[in-house]
Formats: structure tokens, C-alpha cells, sequence
């Protein structure tokens, strides 16, 4: 079967971008759309009022997943296409919405020209993917990959919320939440836009990457123990001083990932001093270090050398040190059918693209757990996200979602 490709319609995706950011807009122009929040609602009225005028079936999942689905002409599994509309606090108006917005235009333009796929397509917005008050991210997509552990549901935020309250208020139903898993073999592909939110693509004049894999990430939380004395009686020579300690080790991470190479990051992100006070000698200081990389041996043995560096500091300065991991997630490839299928895409439209790692985490990461997975990134201006100053450039958002529709089409015919 051979079809002229549909184009994308870029004054379309970008009027619908500006649609989608007066929802939450703050006053420095960016945007707000926290995850359960009155603003969440309403950019979910907005997307099923959108996905409905197109025809489209829509449906809400337990985890208040939202679908919306165009058969195929076959019986087979979908081709799954979106991302997610939430943000962090004063936001930008690009994470998350701009994937939602050209995974519908791409169904849109198949829509107009007549096109009917094989496979179902199926477009979605993902619940709560951002940090959020509840400490618990990507919580939709987990779900759907069977990784949301059910006591989670419990956690509150500050002001005394449950996640399974937050479900409610958009749509979710958390006692029935086993039953938002998709069963491996019913997506045939998971295709995500995202825009890059790092430097790599502009630095290289790129405006679209296809991702290899998503880092890996390794949190360990330090603690060094010395002794808390008086900061004035107590002498150089006799001080154990927790936090000197920490400083050092604190250096130690910046220099381990710099010499590990991109595209290694490590990250002193929290430092907790006791008792805190100007006058007395620090006794016990707490950090937390995180490491990101694309490969797990490169993770383990950035782990192993920080560790390392703690023995020897805590040793010379005669404090006790701990060290433990918080959280170890394991770098998450990409499906090799579908990163060739972008990449080819690329080519074929002459998009000039760079295969990169995605360093931060996405739904992606959690549905590649049950569907081959793939990530085309947009590239963001400064390398900015999570900041009302979030940019990218109309002309790359237009190319990749042309690339994502040709690689649909080409998956479309490819895919079992
Ligand atoms: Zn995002």
C-alpha cells in the first residue's frame, strides 16, 4: 500500500499550543496546570471537546487516563501516540502539551486525507507525569505498565489530599485502578514527542533528536557523622566537622561525572546540616546525590567511586559515613525497530536529527516496560524547561511531527 504523505499543518499545532497554554496561564507567560487542579480539568474538557469534533472516541481510565481512539482496519493492537498535559508549578507551555497536540495533529491529518491505518490508533494524555506535591510522578503511565504500587494511592500531598482523591476530581476511578494495565501485546508501538529539554540538539544547530534510551538514575542518600562542638573553644586541629566533610564529597560528584563524560550528570540537589547553628561545629550532615547516565555500568561504577570518596574523606577527617541507595532505575532502551523507523523518517524528509539520550524521565520510560517504545525530541531554546521561558522553534516542532507522522505510516505498515 502506498500513500502521498498527508503534510502537517503547523499554524494548527501552533493555534493549539496558545489554546492550550491560556489554560493555567501565569502572568510571565507561562503555565500552571497542576496535576487534579481546576486547571487540569479544564484541559481535559478542552482535549476531549477537541478529540470528540473529530470524531474520535474517548475514553478515561481508571488512573484518569484519557484515550481516544480511531479503529484501524484490521484487529490488531494500537499504535499508541501522546504524552501528557499537567506541568510543574509555573510551567512552560511546551512539556508535555506540545506531544499531545502533534500526536493529535498527526491523527488529524490522516483523518483529512482519507487515510485508514491497519492498526487502531489510539491518542493519549497521560496523568499526573510531573513531580507533584504527592512526591510521586508519572502516575498514569505506571499504571498503565502495571508499576503504580497501590499503597501509593494513599500518599497525601501538603495539604492533606490523597492521590486516589485526586483521581476522583478528574475523572479516575482509584478502586478499580488494576484495571487501567494494559496486557503486554495489546500496543503495538508507543510513539512520544517531547521537546528535549537540554542543550545537546541546539548546540549541534539539530531540530530534532531521536532518542536511543532514557537515562538511568541512581539516588544515594550520604550521611556523615563527626562531632558538634563549640566553634569557638573547639580547636582546628581536634574538630570532626560533618559538614567540611560534605563540602568536599559534595565536589567529589562534580568532578566523578565530569570525568565520567557526557553523558554522565551528578547532582548534590539537598543538604541537610545539624544542629544548623553559627556558633557550633557541624556534627552530622545529610546529602542527597544523584547520578545520571544512559548505561548501567557507567552508573555503577560512578555509585562505587562516590562511595569510595567517602571512605577515604570520612577517614582522614575521622567521621563515620553511610552510604545508601534511594532509588536505582535502570537505563531504559529504546525499541531498535522504532528508533531506525524515526531515524529513516528523518532522512527520508531530510530533517537533520541527532541520536541522543533522553536525561530526564518520561512515560516512555515506564510504557516501554510493555510496548516498544520510542521518543522523537524537539529542540528547546537554551536548553530551558520547567520555566515559563520553555521555547521551541516552530519550524522544528512542524518537522518532527511530519517525522512522526511518516514513521506512524511507515510502523503502521510494518508493525505485526
Ligand atoms: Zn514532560
Amino acid at each position: 500500500m502506498h500513500f502521498t504523505m498527508p503534510r502537517v499543518n503547523s499554524a494548527r499545532i501552533q493555534e493549539a499550543l496558545d489554546r492550550f497554554a491560556r489554560i493555567g496561564a501565569t502572568p510571565d507567560g507561562g503555565v500552571e496546570r497542576l496535576c487534579f487542579s481546576e486547571e487540569d480539568w479544564a484541559g481535559r474538557e478542552e482535549l476531549r471537546r477537541w478529540w470528540e469534533q473529530m470524531g474520535l472516541v474517548v475514553r478515561t481510565d481508571p488512573a484518569a487516563n484519557m484515550f481516544a481512539r480511531r479503529e484501524g482496519t484490521e484487529a490488531r493492537p494500537v499504535i499508541l501516540l501522546g504524552s501528557h498535559l499537567d506541568t510543574v508549578p509555573r510551567g512552560g507551555r511546551f512539556d508535555g502539551a506540545l506531544g499531545v497536540i502533534v500526536a493529535t495533529e498527526v491523527v488529524r491529518c490522516l483523518i483529512e486525507a482519507g487515510i485508514t491505518t491497519r492498526h487502531p490508533l489510539e491518542l493519549v494524555n497521560f496523568t499526573a507525569e510531573e513531580p507533584n506535591a504527592f512526591g510521586r510522578s508519572t502516575i498514569g503511565s505506571r499504571a498503565v505498565a502495571g508499576r503504580l504500587a497501590l499503597p501509593e494511592l494513599a500518599a497525601r500531598n501538603p495539604g492533606g489530599q490523597t492521590i486516589a482523591e485526586g483521581l476522583r476530581r478528574v475523572g479516575g476511578d482509584p478502586d478499580r485502578i488494576e484495571q487501567a494495565r494494559r496486557p503486554e501485546g495489546t500496543i503495538a508501538a508507543f510513539l512520544e514527542l517531547h521537546i528535549e529539554q537540554g542543550r545537546r540538539l541546539e548546540a549541534a544547530g539539530v531540530p530534532v533528536g531521536v532518542v536511543t534510551h532514557i537515562a538511568g538514575i541512581r539516588r544515594l542518600s550520604c550521611r556523615l557523622s563527626g562531632e558538634a562542638n563549640h566553634s569557638g573553644t573547639t580547636r582546628m586541629a581536634d574538630r570532626k566537622d560533618a559538614l567540611a566533610g560534605a563540602a568536599e564529597l559534595t565536589l567529589a560528584v562534580e568532578e566523578l561525572a565530569r570525568s565520567a563524560g557526557d553523558p554522565a550528570v551528578g547532582t548534590v540537589g539537598r543538604i541537610e546540616v545539624i544542629p544548623n547553628a553559627p556558633n557550633i561545629v557541624p556534627g552530622q550532615v545529610s546529602l542527597a546525590v544523584e547520578f545520571r547516565h544512559a548505561d548501567p555500568a557507567a552508573l555503577d561504577r560512578l555509585a562505587e567511586a562516590f562511595e569510595g570518596r567517602v571512605k577515604e574523606v570520612a577517614a582522614r577527617r575521622g567521621l563515620e559515613g553511610l552510604v545508601e541507595t534511594v532509588t536505582a532505575f535502570r537505563p531504559v532502551p529504546m525499541n531498535t525497530v522504532i528508533v531506525e523507523t524515526l531515524a529513516r523518517a528523518c532522512d527520508a524528509l531530510e530533517v537533520p536529527y541527532l541520536r541522543l539520550h533522553s536525561m530526564a524521565g518520561h512515560d516512555a520510560g515506564h510504557i516501554a516496560a510493555i510496548a516498544p517504545t520510542g521518543m522523537l525530541f524537539v529542540a528547546s531554546r537554551d536548553g530551558k524547561s520547567h520555566t515559563p521561558e520553555e521555547w521551541s522553534d516552530p519550524k522544528a516542532i512542524e518537522q518532527a511531527a511530519q517525522v512522526m507522522l511518516a514513521a506512524v505510516m511507515e510502523l503502521d505498515a510494518a508493525l505485526p
